[in-house]
C-alpha cells in the first residue's frame, strides 16, 4: 500500500510550497488508495511555535486535503509529532553507537570554527575532520566524565558512492568522499531533521517520499546512509523541482503573498488555490484544460508527468483563475462567503448583499475586493476642476434625470436603466454623451462598471445628493 507523509516544520506560516508539497502527496495517496500522513517535524525548539502548527493544520483542512494518520487524530505508527518521539530516536542513535556505526564527538565550536577557516584558506570545502571518529572506549569514557556534552556524528564510510534514484531525476550519484561524518544527535539531545526524519519514514512505513528539491543534493544521500545503516527499506523519492516567482528567482514575498494564510485573507477560494497549485510542476494529460477540481486532480495524477524545469508561480494567473472560481460559483455561496470579506460598515443588511453579489460578482477577484469596491461606490473622491467645468454644461440632462428620478416609483436595476433612456431620448441626447456625464456627476470617476448599476447600489437619496451637489456648483 502506497503511503506518503507531509512532515511541515512548524517554525513559519504554512507557506505556498508547502501546500503544493502536501497536495501531490494526497493526490498521490488518494490517485492509489494509499495513505495520507501528517507528520509534525517540531524538533527545533527555538523556532518552532504551536501557533505555525495550528495554521498548518487549518490550512491543510481549508484546502480540503484530509490526512489518514496524524498528531491530531492518531494512528498506528504514532506519536506524529517528533517532540514526543524522542526515546525512539535514542534506541536508533543507541544501536548506531554500539554497531560501531556513530560515535561520540567532543569538538568544541571553536575547534570546529578554527577547522571550518582553515579549510576555505586552503580553499577546500569545509568538513568536519572526523577528529573524534577514531577515539578510544576510554577516551570516550573520560570525557564523558569530564562532563563534557557529545554530539553523535555518523561515520560515513569514508569511499564508495550513494546512487539516489529520483523519480524525476533518475539516477544521481553521490561520491562518499565528498560527505562528512555528520551530526545526528546535537549535545541538547535533540536528533537533527537527517536522523529523525530517516527514523520516522521508517517507522511509519512510508513509501514514497515526495518534497521539494532543496533537499535532494544536500539531505537524501546522507539519509540513504542512515536506511543502509539500519537495514530499512529506501522508499521511492521523487523531488519536486523549485517554484520561482515570475523573474525566476526563489519565490520569496517580493512576489506577493506567500503565505497560505494571506491568500485565505485576501479572499481567494480553496479550490482555486487547488487547481493553480495542482498544475505548478505537474502537466495533465489534457493540455489544454485549465479547471481541475480537487477529484479531477486525484484521477489525473500520477508521478510520470510531474516536470523537471522548475515551477514559475505567477500570481496575476492565479487571481484571474480565482476570479473564474467566483464567478463559477452560485451567488448564494458567494454572499456566504463574502460575508466574512465585508467591512461592517459597508454592510447593509443581507437583501442589500445579495444585490450587491448578483451585480457586482464579475468585477471581483478575491472576495475582500468588495471593499475596495464599496469603498469607491460610497466614498468617492471629490471632483476636479476639469470635470466640474464639464458638468457644468451639462446641467440640462441632469436637471432632466434628476426630475425622472423623483417620479420613479420602483426601485430596480432595469427601472434606473429606462429613466436614463428616457432621459436621453427627451433630449435627444445618446450613448457616450448621455452616459458619461451622469457617470462623472454621480461616480465621480470617468470609467467604472455600469452606471445604472452604480446608482442602484448607493440608493435614491444618495444619487439625488450627489447630482444636487453638481448643479448647484
Ligand atoms: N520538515 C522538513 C521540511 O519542512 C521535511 C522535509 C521532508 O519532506 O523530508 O522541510
Amino acid at each position: 500500500m502506497i503511503r506518503v507523509r507531509f512532515p511541515p516544520s512548524p517554525t513559519g506560516y504554512m507557506h505556498i510550497g508547502n501546500v503544493r508539497t502536501a497536495l501531490f502527496n494526497y493526490l498521490y495517496a488518494r490517485k492509489n488508495n494509499g495513505k495520507f500522513i501528517l507528520r509534525i517535524e517540531d524538533t527545533d525548539k527555538e523556532r518552532s511555535k504551536k501557533e505555525y502548527e495550528d495554521d498548518i493544520i487549518n490550512g491543510l483542512k481549508w484546502l480540503g486535503l484530509d490526512w489518514d494518520e496524524g498528531p491530531d487524530i492518531g494512528g498506528p505508527f504514532g506519536p506524529y509529532r517528533q517532540s514526543e518521539r524522542l526515546d525512539i530516536y535514542y534506541s536508533y542513535i543507541n544501536k548506531l553507537l554500539n554497531e560501531g556505526k556513530a560515535y561520540y564527538c567532543f569538538c568544541s565550536e571553536e575547534e570546529l570554527e578554527k577547522d571550518r577557516e582553515e579549510a576555505l584558506r586552503k580553499g577546500l570545502m569545509p568538513k568536519y575532520s572526523r577528529r573524534c571518529r577514531n577515539l578510544t572506549k576510554e577516551q570516550v569514557q573520560e570525557k564523558l566524565d569530564k562532563g563534557i556534552k557529545p554530539v553523535v556524528r555518523f561515520k560515513t564510510p569514508l569511499n564508495g558512492e550513494i546512487i539516489v534514484k529520483d523519480e524525476i531525476r533518475g539516477d544521481l550519484t553521490f561520491p562518499l568522499e565528498n560527505l562528512d561524518d555528520f551530526v545526528i544527535l546535537r549535545s541538547d539531545g535533540i536528533p537533527t531533521y537527517n536522523f529523525a526524519v530517516v527514523i520516522d519514514d521508517a517507522l511509519m512505513k512510508i513509501t514514497d517520499v515526495i518534497r521539494g528539491e532543496d533537499h535532494l543534493h544536500g539531505n537524501t544521500p546522507r539519509q540513504i546512509l542512515i536506511y543502509n545503516a539500519l537495514n530499512f527499506d529506501i522508499p521511492n523519492f521523487a523531488h519536486l523541482p523549485m517554484i520561482l516567482g515570475e523573474d525566476h528567482t526563489r519565490l520569496s514575498k517580493r512576489h506577493g503573498s506567500v503565505s497560505l494564510k494571506d491568500y485565505k485573507n485576501e479572499g481567494y477560494l480553496p479550490e482555486a488555490l487547488v487547481n493553480y497549485m495542482g498544475l505548478l510542476g505537474f502537466s495533465p494529460e489534457n493540455k489544454e484544460k485549465e479547471f481541475f477540481s480537487l477529484e479531477e486532480l486525484i484521477s489525473e495524477f500520477n508521478l510520470k508527468n510531474l516536470s523537471k524545469s522548475n515551477a514559475i508561480f505567477s500570481s496575476s494567473k492565479l487571481k484571474w483563475l480565482n476570479h473564474k472560481y467566483i464567478e463559477m460559483t452560485d451567488n448564494k455561496k458567494v454572499t456566504e462567503l463574502i460575508k466574512k470579506y465585508i467591512n461592517d460598515q459597508f454592510l447593509v443588511d443581507d437583501e442589500w448583499l445579495k444585490d450587491v453579489v448578483r451585480l457586482l460578482k464579475e468585477h471581483i477577484f478575491v472576495l475582500s475586493d468588495i471593499n475596495y469596491i464599496l469603498n469607491d461606490i460610497f466614498n468617492p473622491l471629490p471632483l476636479d476642476n476639469e470635470k466640474i467645468v464639464f458638468l457644468n454644461e451639462q446641467k440640462n440632462l441632469l436637471n432632466e434625470f434628476l426630475i425622472g428620478l423623483e417620479n420613479l416609483n420602483q426601485w430596480n436595476e432595469n427601472e434606473i436603466l429606462n429613466l436614463i433612456r428616457d432621459t436621453g431620448k427627451k433630449l435627444g441626447i445618446k450613448g457616450k454623451n448621455l452616459y458619461y456625464p451622469l457617470r462623472v456627476a454621480i461616480s465621480h470617476k470617468e470609467e467604472g462598471f455600469e452606471i445604472y448599476v452604480y446608482i442602484y447600489l448607493i440608493g435614491k437619496e444618495e444619487t439625488k445628493k450627489r447630482i444636487m451637489e453638481v448643479i448647484n456648483s
